[in-house]
């Protein structure tokens, strides 16, 4: 008798535990080993108290089993101090890629685009998904965007690993780089690094704002896309829906120790306990979860059963088409459609063949290069509501009362745009300025030297409320200068 697998599953919240108990039932029906453990996360765990929607006693399960097959959960909105529970999870257990196919099923499911087979490789922890926020004055509030070399070289061979084992033909990758130079900037360079080891693979770089339109448009141009966390999280959605329904994609967040399967959907409320609700981005999570566990016989099956049941035209609502659909089902019948089907393979769509067992993504570890660094000046920035908020009086202020030690003010900027010196009289000034301090002749300075500016802010009556000191970089600033300086 074949050994049970354990693994980890949550129900979730909204149409998590309609599309769960669809999922299990085709699953087991197609001969699934599993040995289930049941954990609670998500809303009622948060109104229990317990700020990050999951248990001690649910960690202990992810950590004996290191499979997770999870239903979306509720994320409460912000102000109530909870954390997200998907983004604790991924970081906790080290999921740092996240994969999400979108495939295109025509004819069988109405799309606008039928050629559409996109790999969207989304980084899974870092990015503004740090949630490190600080209210910092009366108008003004801040989310730090923390991208690491290692976390970014990870994602980004990972990719081009994926890439070359699933014999796929280009790696695109998206960055904001032209505005955000220092972490867009390191991910893109980074990117070129790593493509120059695979030239039998075809790479490309785009700014995310014409790549998303170029991947709505013309989605076959592109293949396997890599990209930082925010933007992974956005296009997937645009990619899932363009395909047919965002109730169609898997989302596998792969980590070295652990993995986690879900839909890349949410707990969609607005249709929880209808029982209408579309379970295939949250099966084919299943299948690549069977195939992680390597009952790749079983994801197989599952997977050929779920084709033909769709190309047969059974459709949940949010894929149902008057021209293409045959019947319109619901949630657990569209669960049994699939389970009748076990055993047979599509007609017109492609069959699915896992018979190579795929060879697993292995990366060697990053080697981030050594650069000496000088710490050059320092950016203070302080709360100031004062004379009208001119900055030619503050500019005057910090020079007479703060300059010493050759330590000099060089720039004001006020959310990134330079206002003094020289600023534009028709600039918006937020109460939040940002005063950089360099020494003139560009000699290092030490610690000391902006603990005693500090000093002079303080007697000077200016509330700072940070600082970001400025190092360079084997020469180089790594710090970005003020719009218009
Ligand atoms: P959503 O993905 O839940 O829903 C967006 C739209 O898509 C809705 O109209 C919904 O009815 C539809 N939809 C989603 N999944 C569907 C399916 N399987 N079948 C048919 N239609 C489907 O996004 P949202 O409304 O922005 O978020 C709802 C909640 O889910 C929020 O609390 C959000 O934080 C959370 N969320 C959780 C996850 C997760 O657990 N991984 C991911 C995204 C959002």
């Amino acid at each position: 008798m074949t050994t049970k697998t354990p693994i980890t599953v949550a129900y979730g919240d909204g149409i998590g535990p309609e599309i769960m108990s669809a999922c299990l039932k085709i699953m087991l029906a197609a001969g699934a080993q599993l040995e289930i453990e049941t954990i609670e996360v998500g809303e009622q765990v948060y109104l229990r108290g317990n700020t990050s929607g999951i248990e001690p006693s649910a960690w202990e399960s992810l950590r004996r089993t290191r499979v997770f097959f999870k239903s979306p959960v509720t994320t409460p909105l912000g102000g109530k101090g909870l954390k997200s529970l998907n983004v604790t999870i991924r970081k906790a257990l080290g999921l740092y890629a996240n994969v999400r196919p979108c495939v295109s099923y025509s004819p069988a499911i109405e799309t606008k685009h039928p050629l559409m087979n996109v790999v969207i490789v989304r980084e899974n922890e870092e990015d503004l998904y740090a949630g490190i926020e600080h209210r910092q004055t009366n108008e003004v509030y801040q989310t730090l965007k923390l991208m690491t070399y290692p976390g970014s070289e990870k994602i980004i061979r990972y990719a081009f690993e994926y890439a070359r084992i699933n014999k796929r033909k280009k790696v695109t990758c998206f960055t904001k780089d032209n505005i955000m130079k220092m972490t867009d900037g390191m991910f893109h360079q980074i990117f070129d690094k790593v493509a120059a080891e695979y030239p039998s693979l075809e790479t490309n770089h785009m700014i995310i704002d014409i790549g998303t339109a170029r991947l709505a448009d013309t989605p076959e141009l592109f293949d396997v896309i890599v990209v930082p966390n925010l933007y992974g999280d956005i296009i997937s959605d645009v990619a899932a829906q363009l395909t047919g329904s965002v109730g169609l994609a898997p989302s596998l967040n792969i980590g070295t120790d652990f993995a986690m399967f879900e839909a890349i959907h949410g707990s969609a409320p607005d249709i929880a306990g209808k029982g209408i609700a579309n379970p295939s981005g949250l099966l084919r999570a299943g299948i690549g979860l069977l195939l992680h566990i390597g009952q790749t016989q079983v994801a197989e099956v599952i997977h050929n059963a779920w084709r033909r049941t769709i190309e047969e035209g059974i459709h949940t609502p949010d894929i149902y088409n008057t021209l293409r659909s045959t019947r319109k089902v619901g949630t657990e019948e569209f669960a049994d459609a699939v389970i009748e089907r076990l055993g047979q393979k599509p007609e017109k769509l492609p069959v699915i063949s896992y018979a190579h067992q795929e060879e697993a993504i292995t990366l060697p570890p990053v080697v981030v290069p050594k650069q000496t660094k000088q710490l050059v000046g320092v950016d203070v920035f302080v709360h100031w509501d004062d004379a009208g908020r001119d900055p030619n009086v503050l500019g005057r202020l910090l020079s007479e009362r703060c300059n010493s030690d050759g330590l000099d003010l060089v720039m004001i900027t006020n959310r990134g745009q330079k206002v003094y010196p020289d600023g534009f009289g028709e600039t918006f000034c937020a109460d939040h300025w940002r005063c950089r301090f360099l020494r003139g002749d560009g000699a290092p300075i030490e610690h000391g030297q902006i603990i005693a500016l500090l000093g002079r802010f303080q007697a000077a009556g200016l509330d700072f409320i940070k600082t970001e000191n400025l190092y360079t970089f084997d020469g180089k600033p790594g710090f970005s200068l003020g719009q218009g300086q």
